[in-house]
Parts: structure tokens; sequence; C-alpha cells
């Protein structure tokens, strides 16, 4: 299952951003706006682990696509019940 990119409902600025004009994180699902014109090294890049886009925020970081991340906290969530520490 992989989530549709590109949706920002109901809080485009003056109707300007459209839903080509913005990308989803894929490593922390932040929804990054594309401005017109501009170089794509603003905005963030392309993760070369997972090949998808990637914010500057996460330029530079490891990969961890979101999904992983969830699973990992699921994991240790799971572990620690089964603990008996929750
Ligand atoms: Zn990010
Ligand atoms: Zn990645």
């Amino acid at each position: 299952m992989r989530k549709p990119q590109g949706y920002l409902v109901g809080t485009s600025l003056d109707g300007l951003v459209s839903e080509a004009d913005t990308f989803t994180c894929s490593h922390c699902q932040k929804i990054v706006i594309v401005k017109p014109m501009c170089d794509p090294a603003d905005i963030g890049g392309r993760c070369g682990m997972c090949d998808s886009l990637i914010c500057q925020n996460c330029v530079g970081h490891e990969c961890i696509p979101w999904e992983e991340k969830m699973k990992q906290l699921e994991a240790s969530y799971e572990a620690r019940r089964s603990y008996g520490l929750i």
C-alpha cells in the first residue's frame, strides 16, 4: 500500500497551491510545498536508499522510511508488552 503523493486539502494559500505542488516526505511524512521553478535542492531531495522524495530536514540523514519507523515502534511496544511492562 503506497499513499498517493501530493495532497494538500483545504489548506492551500489563496488556491495557489495545487496538489501537484506538494509531496510528502517519505521519511518524516512532512508535506513539502514545491514552489514553481524553484531549485529541487531547496525543497529536499530524493533518497537513494528508498528512492522516494524527502524533505530538506531529512537530506543527509539515515534512511528510515516512515513505515519502517512505525514497524520498529510497534515491535518495541510488542516487546515491552510481552515483558509485562505495559
Ligand atoms: Zn522529512
Ligand atoms: Zn529513504
